[in-house]
């Protein structure tokens, strides 16, 4: 087994998933076997319960795991599996280390930082050192914050104890550019490493994120200063179309060979044909473009909806063809109405969300999509808003809601099912889903039993079932165990399909979602139909 450790210094926000990811896509184009797996120094257990304001999206696992957004990178980039094995936090660590204490494991002694908590951390590594050929770890947070420290320690002693012939650390650290100046700026990095090597690790890899480019005496510097060899000094400029350019860029600078070269595997060359033409497809797309609204609440920011966004991407790459997300307020659409905001678009997208703020300007956006034949892809609240305003404007039951919004309607189309899970309130992770021949989604994917992941309380209103599909909306995907419904379309309309899942989780640019692809497709048909 080889392990890859991967730190960040400097500042936050580098895009160490993405490198991270990067780089298990740059191993498997050689072949190589990898799992990836994040470390978070932050005591929250798992990310379930934080503010997309803190956290940005939460990335749901096939096991129901609620996880950090960077494990979507690791999932895009990669074929790993991940579970829930594959995520851990301070949280998490002390919580075990907790239980353990209070079942008398620890013999009395006293329970300490080192070794209690950094055995527990390496616990996690030697548990995952199993049927791949590289383990790659990325720490969270930043190189001298004191959270992080019992991680760097644990990652210290388990490289003594696994070999450092087979352990290489690379720390991701960002060049400032100075305007004023008019240069890139080396010391921040410098002290970064610094810190490192105080706790006792010497990074093998210095990946420098920057926005200009560096020069050879920048490199010499950074390499002296910071002990690591000159062609271990790689550049990692902002990419200028798309994050998948990324596997390119890197494997240009041979980041591939140098890893494999280190850590002694023997493989064969990278096979980037795969990368090439995705990232010919992003930049020069064949097929025209289209333009697809996202409803949400909280558009402004840039990672609440990241999956969402990416398999946009991924569609337009499976469709040859550029998607321009247009990020649209749900209360814009409140304020302003739907056929102000939304004139235009060639189709509407409405993501998952909880609570009630700006349900209505959903509400009305499904309603503008319905009316005019636009596409309309429903994503957990976006295919249970569909239902509401089916429900409302179709069937005239004029105060359908979901309990989640209004706990007395007389017409809870979409509510709370009692039996879900015993123990969790959520139906979380993968579940089995049967689709309706002759669906349109069951045309997309190609096939009649499928399986998608679930982040939900919610469920729609069996009682509503008949009464639905008699006003034209069709059921056209069940949960075979727990006859619950997972897919809705319309009948008389070019592409309308809700979903009480997040297929957003299983896209990937290498293997675009099936039912993205055939939305983008409607989409862009839309387009050139204008
Ligand atoms: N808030 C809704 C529910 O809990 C929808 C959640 C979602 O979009 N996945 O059922």
């Amino acid at each position: 087994m080889k392990y890859i450790f991967i730190t960040g210094g400097v500042v936050s926000s580098l895009g160490k998933g993405l490198t991270s990811g990067t780089l298990g896509a740059l191993l498997e184009t050689r072949n190589l076997k990898v799992r990836m797996q994040k470390f978070d120094p932050y005591l929250n257990v798992d990310p379930g319960m934080m503010s997309p304001f803190q956290h940005g999206e939460v990335y749901v696992l096939d096991d129901g795991a609620e996880t950090d957004l960077d494990l979507g990178h690791y999932e895009r980039f990669t074929h790993c599996k991940l579970s829930r094995f594959n995520s851990m936090s301070s949280g998490q660590v002390y919580e075990n280390v907790l239980q353990k204490e209070r079942r008398g494991e620890y013999k009395g002694n006293t329970v300490q930082v080192i070794p209690h908590v950094t055995n527990e951390i390496k616990g996690r590594l030697y548990a995952a050192s199993k049927d791949v050929d590289v383990l790659i770890t990325e720490i969270g947070g930043t190189v001298g914050d004191i959270e992080g420290l019992p991680y760097l320690e644990a990652l210290r002693q388990f490289s003594l104890e696994v070999g450092k012939e087979n352990v290489l650390f690379i720390h991701i650290t960002l060049l400032p550019y100075l305007k004023a100046a008019g240069e890139l700026k080396t010391k921040p990095s410098q002290q970064s490493v610094a810190k490192l090597r105080e706790i006792g690790i010497q990074p093998d890899i210095l990946v420098c994120r920057t926005e200009e480019p560096m020069d050879d005496e920048m490199r010499m510097k950074l390499s002296m200063f910071c002990n690591v060899e000159q062609r271990a000094v790689i550049e990692e400029r902002d990419v200028e179309h798309s994050i998948y350019e990324l596997p390119i860029m890197l494997h240009k600078q041979g980041m591939g060979d140098l890893i494999v070269q280190k850590l002694h595997i023997d493989s064969p060359e990278s096979d980037m044909s795969s990368w090439n033409d995705i990232v010919r497809r992003v930049i020069s797309p064949s097929k025209g473009e289209c333009k697809v609204a996202v409803v949400g609440k909280y558009i402004n920011l840039q990672d609440a909806y990241k999956s969402v966004y990416e398999s946009l991407a991924h569609a337009g790459i499976g469709n040859d063809c550029a998607v321009k997300i247009i990020r649209v307020d749900s209360e814009e659409v409140e304020a302003q109405g739907a056929e102000k905001i939304l004139a235009g678009v060639d189709a509407v997208l409405i993501p998952g969300g909880f609570g009630d703020r700006g349900i209505q300007g959903k509400i009305m956006s499904a309603k503008y999509a319905r009316e005019n034949n636009i596409p309309y892809f429903g994503l957990g609240l976006g295919m249970q808003v569909a239902i509401i305003e089916y429900a409302r404007n179709v069937m005239n039951l004029v105060d359908a809601n979901s309990t989640e919004f209004d706990a007395n309607t007389k017409n809870p189309v979409i509510t709370l099912v009692e039996d879900i899970e015993k123990g969790t309130s959520m139906r979380l992770g993968s579940y089995e889903c049967q689709l309706e021949k002759d669906s349109l989604s069951a045309k997309a994917y190609g096939e009649e039993f499928i399986k998608e992941r679930h982040r939900h309380r919610y469920e729609f209103n069996n009682l509503y079932r008949d009464k639905l599909a008699e006003a034209g909306m069709k059921i056209a995907g069940v949960n075979p165990k727990r006859d619950l419904v997972e897919v809705v379309e319309l009948k008389d309309h070019p592409w309308f399909v809700g979903v009480s899942f997040h297929p957003e989780f299983q896209s990937k640019p290498t293997k675009p979602h099936p039912l993205f692809c055939a939305f983008v497709a409607k989409a862009l048909e839309h387009a050139s139909s204008k």
